[in-house]
């Protein structure tokens, strides 16, 4: 099981379900038909192997069957989040010189097909057809003209399957390409960390478009032969609904996913939930109480970054430990805490995050610079995250290296500081950033949303953290604010959040 062709099986066992009235089941022989009658279509009209095919699809069938496929023919996926402007898909249209664009019915004037006008890539819509088929139906040719009817292909596991960019949270995107090797270890990690079988049924809640939706919500789940569940976008409202119509028992989300789901209300009597597993974000030991509490289920966190194909490390199920604050441990790779030299620090010590495995990607695409600074001589690869581990070896993530708060010299985790904050109870939000400081160059400031109807002032702020923090770990400036600016994957770019307090202020 080394390419998305052989890890997805066959057989009359739903393979997909996606919600509505009547909701549409699919079984994995129906699935493997209709992405082989896809990729003779890709094929048809003139994708050839390792061509990009940007997929600006909203999760759904259609996304699915397209990406399979592009796959299967030896071509690169390339998701995209349909809700980009025009000058976004210019700029990942561009970076992957993509060979053909996907985008809905009735979309092909949209602002995804002027970008690939602009750089002469074909255009198709794609959508389910009347007889239940997946539609490729060609509205521009774009470079592929006079080059079609390519071969089928069968793809090798060290054939580039995926290029997602990550999420430009400390700076540009960087294209990460990802083979079907590496795809498929994420995918085998994921089913043995959460010893997912046939008998799970998976809702999908993260977008298909980057790694987290993709690999744990969907690639994972599907290669455990289990079902998967997929609506549209996240919707509170309907979540519950359909995690009962269609018997769902886990999800996998990001914290802010999960904050909304508490807020809404809940589905009574509660569901039979095998597991709650939360990544992308820290996920406050707040936040991971009332979760438990609230579902009655064990929280799961995991870490993962583009680079990886997603999962790194994760909490176990149970009986093992589950360590609130904590990421947990390595799952199907090696994890180190390297220093700035790539030697190992002692336990317990805080450097940076180092991944060795199967699922990392060989490189940045085009970028020599960052493919040099991201991997020490052992072969292990630089997270960008600072963290340690316990005596058990559950690693923390203390923050990124580049989002350090460094007061005078004094290094200071923002995620440690926000953890901290989120325990006042009038808190409903905290981030804490870097502000520029004359005396020490960067000091702390705060930005909090307040819980409805609460009063806190700034002063009554700092006066609680001298109680549980030490004194240069105070906050010289605290914001408050109605919304916390957040991209559109619910991450916080605590430098965005410095600007935009700093602004409000002004
Ligand atoms: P860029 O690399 O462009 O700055 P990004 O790192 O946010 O963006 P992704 O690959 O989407 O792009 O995210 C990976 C990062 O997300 C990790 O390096 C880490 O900083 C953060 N992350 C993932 N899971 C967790 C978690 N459970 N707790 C804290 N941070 C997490
Ligand atoms: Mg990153």
């Amino acid at each position: 099981m080394s390419t998305l062709r052989d890890s997805i099986q066959d057989g009359s066992s739903t393979a997909i379900i996606v919600p509505g009235s009547p909701a549409l089941t699919i079984s994995y022989a129906k699935l493997r038909q209709d992405i082989l009658a896809f990729q003779q279509k890709l094929a048809k009209l003139g994708i050839s192997p390792q061509a990009a095919v940007s997929i600006a699809l909203p999760n759904s069938y259609p996304f699915i069957v397209a990406f399979l496929a592009a796959s299967w023919q030896r071509a690169i996926a390339a998701p995209l989040n349909p809700a980009y402007k025009q000058s976004e898909f210019e700029f990942y249209i561009d970076d992957l010189s993509s060979a053909l664009v996907l985008v809905p019915q009735g979309q092909a004037e949209g602002p995804a097909v002027q970008a690939a006008r602009k750089y002469n890539a074909a255009v198709a819509e794609c959508y389910l057809g009347s007889q239940g088929e997946v539609v490729l139906d060609v509205k521009e040719q774009g470079r592929l003209a006079g080059h079609g009817n390519q071969n089928v292909a069968q793809p090798t596991p060290d054939d580039i399957a995926l290029v997602l960019h990550t999420s430009g949270t400390t700076g540009r995107p960087k294209a990460v390409p990802l083979t079907h090797r590496n795809l498929t270890r994420t995918m085998k990690n994921i089913q043995a960390t959460y010893n997912l079988t046939a008998a799970d049924r998976t809702m999908l809640v993260m977008p298909l478009f980057h790694v987290h939706g993709l690999l744990a919500g969907f690639l994972g789940p599907l290669a455990s032969g289990g079902s998967v569940i997929v609506p549209g976008a996240f919707s509170a409202s309907s979540f519950w609904q359909h995690f009962t119509t269609h018997k769902a028992n886990w999800y996998t989300a990001v914290p802010t996913i999960h904050q909304i789901l508490l807020k809404s209300p809940k589905p009574n009597p509660l569901p039979n939930i095998r597991f709650i597993r939360s990544c992308s974000s820290p996920l406050s030991p707040k936040v991971f109480k009332d979760l438990e509490d609230a579902f009655g289920a064990p929280v799961l966190e995991a870490y993962a970054m583009t680079e990886a194909a997603h999962q790194m490390t994760s909490n176990p199920l149970p009986p093992a430990k589950r360590q609130p604050g904590s990421v947990g441990i390595g799952q199907g790779v090696e994890i180190k805490i390297l220093d700035g030299e790539g030697k190992e620090v002692a336990q317990g010590k805080e450097a940076e995050i180092c991944i060795r495995g199967e699922n990392v990607t060989k490189g940045y695409l085009n970028n020599e610079k960052a493919n040099k600074e991201s991997l020490t001589q052992d072969g292990f690869f630089r997270t960008g995250d600072q963290g340690k581990k316990d005596p058990d070896g559950y690693v923390i993530i203390t923050g990124r290296i580049k989002e350090l708060i460094n007061k005078g010299g004094e290094k200071i985790s923002p995620i440690e500081l926000d953890n901290v904050l989120a325990q006042h109870p009038a808190v409903s939000e905290a981030v804490s950033f870097a502000i520029a400081d004359e005396l020490y160059g960067q000091d702390i400031g705060v930005a909090l949303v307040l819980k409805d109807g609460s009063k806190l002032t700034g002063e009554e702020l700092k006066e609680f953290m001298r109680q549980k923090v030490a004194k240069f770990k105070v906050p010289k400036k605290v914001f408050f604010t109605n919304v916390m600016p957040k991209t559109a994957t619910g991450k916080i770019q605590r430098r965005n959040v410095g600007e935009a307090m700093l602004a409000q202020e002004k």
